[in-house]
């Protein structure tokens, strides 16, 4: 392994604290769930869950009315998919992400991120019989004749997708452009993300770069999006103060603040539901604790110390621009709130008062 020991060289001349870098460049272990460090019990998640509650100032509330959120989501979801159980547990959850992440948005602009939270659950509980067309998507968008379309594309949209596409067109009509520009493409990185993810006839391994964990967290789930779908236009007021130039460059200052936030917070909080209840092992969780030699529980309780501090960070950032600063200040707190409130995740089956 050349490269393993000049780098390690490198390393150990410039670095005192080599372990955690070392353990990155050293090939990738498989998961071995006989582990004791690999594994959490439901008491220790409690714990660690409910410490970062309790810094945050927040914890179980009733949950707000979303019915008619989650109707006016269901017009478009159920039509695309034959399990109308799961269509509606997904409009339910859609119409809550988008009344606790987004609440002053307008309702149109709720149902619009409602309908996309909800087909992205349907790709993420049922992507796996779908994989040629999360593959082909963005090769489908741009040659939408068939005629057109290069050999290697051989399908036609599916109805899921052709949604997709609706919802990139409504996307232009309520952001401005160079908004809707990093909301389609923080979408489409999430689609190349579970394509590779949901492959499972090849797994990572070998060298990784210390950066590899976050930067596919970074693609996965679409966060991207969802940090810009907060500066969504007033319709109602079309000549208000709305995303000018210099207001998307403060806005930008924050959003990696704003992006690894949303990811940190869906790490800790969706973890009952795939970790502990689930059998899930490929995720950041588990890719950090691997890469970093640390236990699960050590990766958790870094997200739960980084999520009040980076909280307390997009405030300080903002705080010169009353508009903005409104816009974040609740964000990571409504998403806390959302998990929370969603059955999806379970939380209320555990002890966190
Ligand atoms: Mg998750």
């Amino acid at each position: 392994m050349l490269l393993n020991s000049i780098v390690g060289s490198i390393l150990t001349v410039n670095f005192p604290i080599t372990k955690w870098l070392r353990s990155w460049i050293e090939p990738w272990h498989a998961p071995t769930s006989t582990s004791p460090s690999n594994e959490i019990t439901k008491t220790e998640y409690e714990a660690i869950l409910r410490d970062m509650l309790k810094t945050m100032g927040t914890g179980f509330s009733p949950q707000r009315p979303c019915a008619h959120l989650a109707s006016q989501i269901s017009t478009h979801i159920s039509p695309v998919t034959h399990n109308q159980d799961l269509a509606r547990k997904v409009c339910k959850v859609g119409a809550l992400v988008a009344l606790y992440f987004y609440p002053t948005h307008g309702p149109a602009v709720q149902a619009l991120i409602g309908t996309y939270t909800a087909f992205y659950l349907i790709l993420d509980d049922e992507g796996e019989s779908m994989l040629a067309q999360i593959s082909q998507f963005r090769a489908l968008l741009m040659n939408p004749s068939p005629s057109s379309a290069p050999a290697a594309i051989q399908m036609t949209m599916t109805a899921p997708f052709k949604l997709l596409a609706w919802i990139f067109t409504e996307i232009d009509r309520v952001f401005a452009p160079p908004v809707a520009n990093r909301l389609v493409a923080g979408v489409l990185s999430s689609l190349s993300s579970l394509e590779i993810e949901l492959d499972r006839s090849t797994a990572f391994s070998g060298v990784a770069s210390p950066l590899f964990a976050k930067y596919f967290r970074n693609m996965n789930g679409s966060s991207e999006a969802y940090v810009y779908f907060l500066l969504a236009e007033n319709p109602e007021d079309p000549q208000g103060d709305g995303v000018t130039g210099s207001r998307l460059k403060r806005f930008l200052q924050g959003v990696p603040e704003l992006w690894n936030v949303t990811d940190e917070i869906n790490d800790l909080m969706s973890f009952y539901k795939e970790s502990i209840g689930g059998d899930e092992r490929d995720t950041f969780v588990y890719h950090q604790a691997r890469g970093a030699g640390v236990s699960i529980a050590e990766v958790l309780r870094g997200l739960a110390r980084e999520i009040p501090r980076r909280s307390g960070l997009i405030e300080r950032i903002f705080e010169d621009d009353e508009q903005l600063l409104e816009m974040a200040r609740g964000f990571s707190l409504g998403q806390i709130e959302f998990y929370l409130a969603s059955e999806r995740y379970r939380l209320a089956e555990l002890r966190l008062e």
